[in-house]
């Protein structure tokens, strides 16, 4: 979804959108959405900038860490964001730059802001930076994969190659 913003009212515009299942293109991000997203919020100019508040919400679904089953997360992203128009940037330099690295300042062209990267972005920096399905997942086994949360494979345990000698010695006076 494009927002325009060649036309906008003075105190600014609403939108507001309901995304479908498969609208947006996941395919290079580390998620992928179990729940389309809902988006609402208010465009209003800042100047020479453009400012988007609103909020996202979502369900969205990555590998757990340890055992790669994938895990829902529900998200809810208040967002505030500053758009410079892409123009600017060459009358006022470096000035503009440092504003855009300080502030996070993202650019729009064209009088338009492209919702859906806007979304797709925030979704990916919501994501936490551990996702498990849950705390005490067992994960996988080292050796053949096998999900330890199912199934208790046959691999014997690595042994710390510092007690691999005891461990020789010991299996010997068994014998
Ligand atoms: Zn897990
Ligand atoms: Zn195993």
């Amino acid at each position: 979804m494009i927002i325009s913003l060649a036309r906008m009212p003075p105190d600014g515009l609403a939108f507001k959108r309901q995304y479908e299942a498969g609208e947006l293109d996941t395919g290079e991000y580390d998620f992928e959405l179990a729940e389309p997203p809902l988006v609402n919020g208010r465009a209003t100019r800042a100047g020479q900038d453009m400012r988007l508040r609103g909020e996202i919400r979502a369900r969205i679904s990555a590998p757990c860490d340890r055992c790669l089953n994938e895990v829902t997360i529900p998200v809810e992203i208040p967002f505030d964001l500053f758009y410079a128009p892409a123009d600017a940037g060459a009358c006022q330099g470096v000035e503009r730059e440092l504003v855009e690295r300080d502030l996070d300042f993202a650019v729009y062209e064209n009088d338009q802001i492209d919702l859906d990267g806007l979304v797709l972005e925030q979704l990916e920096l919501s994501l936490p930076s551990r996702v498990l399905c849950r705390e005490e997942c067992r994960g996988l086994c080292p050796q053949c994969g096998a999900d330890l949360n199912v199934e208790q494979c046959q691999c014997k345990p690595q042994i710390d190659p510092r007690w691999r000698a005891l461990a020789d010695l010991k299996a010997g006076m068994e014998d």
